[in-house]
């Protein structure tokens, strides 16, 4: 029996997570969920965006499953998904964009796995108004060589482990010569250690022109955490947007998954929400638990739901009547009808 840490999070979040954590229970992995809470709905009840029983709960099990949690723009509470991301060291963000049969996209053979560094540079949260007139102010971008290497790292282990053929690695090193330049020279050091991978960088206004070009040519990217949080969000819109885009933020000590997209408060309570992202998302906490076969099964019943088009939420296909929780019904009747003997 494992123990994992269960947050719904805001909005759309306790929807979508409760269909994941019925689809996990339809593969038979025995899981305990402990609930815990965080974001606006933290808020509403104990007035603290992460109370201290959540931190201790992840700290405990070391695994969670976290719903997307609101945050307001420049005002409020600092990003809760920042704070537990730096709280846990969570410093890869991990985030999968691989083309769906049955999903609508320009793109058919995408299948690139992104590695973004996850606590350092324009998220560090040192930033500061320079007046009290508020005339300027700035955010200070660090990037340490530490920092570089343990994610390039990461991204050359995964595509050592998982066969693939090659990375790329992203910057600005060009204009950001301390901060760019640091992380392109970890990254060529680190390179030359793996030279059965392929190596070569790009700089990020080039690169976000290739993938939407030619999206083919990329297999694991790597960079920086701001470049990594746009690019990632691009990936997602190549494969059909948000709505199937899993992701995984991984330290040493605890890995929190989600899915890429927030907390769509526009189609909140409204059984709209597209499950897939969450869902895959979970797949890929399996995999994390070692219960590869459950993965692969809750995987594949997802690409079968998508294939067929017909029990998928709106923003899949605009004819259908599918909710959130039609959908997740659907997936776990395709995991029951292919249950090992
Ligand atoms: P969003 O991802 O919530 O929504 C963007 C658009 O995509 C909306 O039109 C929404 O309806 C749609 N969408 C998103 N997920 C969907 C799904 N599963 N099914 C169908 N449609 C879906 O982005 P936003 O509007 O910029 O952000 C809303 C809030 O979420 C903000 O407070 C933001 O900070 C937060 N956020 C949280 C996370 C996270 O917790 N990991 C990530 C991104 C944004």
């Amino acid at each position: 029996m494992y123990t994992v840490t269960l947050i719904p999070g805001d909005g759309i979040g306790p929807s979508i997570v409760e269909a994941a954590t019925r689809v996990i229970e339809s593969t038979g992995v025995p899981i305990q969920w402990e609930v815990a809470a965080a974001g606006l709905a933290a808020v509403d009840i104990v007035k603290d965006p992460l109370p201290q029983s959540t931190i201790d709960s992840v700290k405990k099990n070391g695994v969670a499953l976290k719903g997307p949690l609101t945050t307001l723009l420049g005002k409020g509470f600092r990003s809760v998904n920042v704070a537990l991301r730096k709280e846990f060291d969570l410093y890869i963000n991990l985030r999968p964009a691989k083309s769906f049969e049955g999903v609508v996209s320009r793109y058919k053979d995408v299948d690139i796995v992104m590695f973004r560094e996850n606590i350092e540079e324009f998220y560090s949260g040192i930033e500061h108004y320079i007046d009290a007139q508020k005339s300027a102010a700035e955010t200070i971008g660090v990037v340490t060589r530490f920092g570089s290497e343990r994610i390039v790292r990461a991204a050359f282990d995964y595509a050592r482990k998982h066969g693939r053929k090659k990375v790329t690695l992203v910057h600005k090193a060009n204009i950001m010569k301390f901060t760019g330049g640091l992380f392109l020279d970890v990254g060529k050091s680190v390179a030359a250690e793996y030279p059965d991978i392929t190596f070569d960088d790009k700089i990020v206004d080039n690169m976000a022109m290739q993938l939407v070009m030619k999206p083919e040519q990329f297999d694991v990217i790597v960079t920086t955490n701001l470049f990594g949080d746009i690019l990632s969000d691009l990936c997602s819109g190549l494969v059909g947007g948000l709505g199937v885009a899993p992701g995984a933020n991984i330290g040493t000590t605890a890995a929190i998954f989600e899915a890429v997209h927030g907390s769509a408060p526009d189609i909140a309570g409204k059984n709209l929400a597209n499950p897939s992202a969450i869902i895959l998302a979970s797949a890929m906490m399996l995999e994390h638990l070692g219960e590869t076969a459950a993965a692969t099964r809750v995987h594949r019943a997802v690409e079968a739901i998508l294939k067929q088009g017909t029990h998928v939420t709106r923003d899949l296909n605009p004819q259908s009547t599918t909710g959130t929780k039609e959908m997740a019904d659907a997936i776990i009747r395709e995991i029951k009808a292919n249950q090992p003997e």
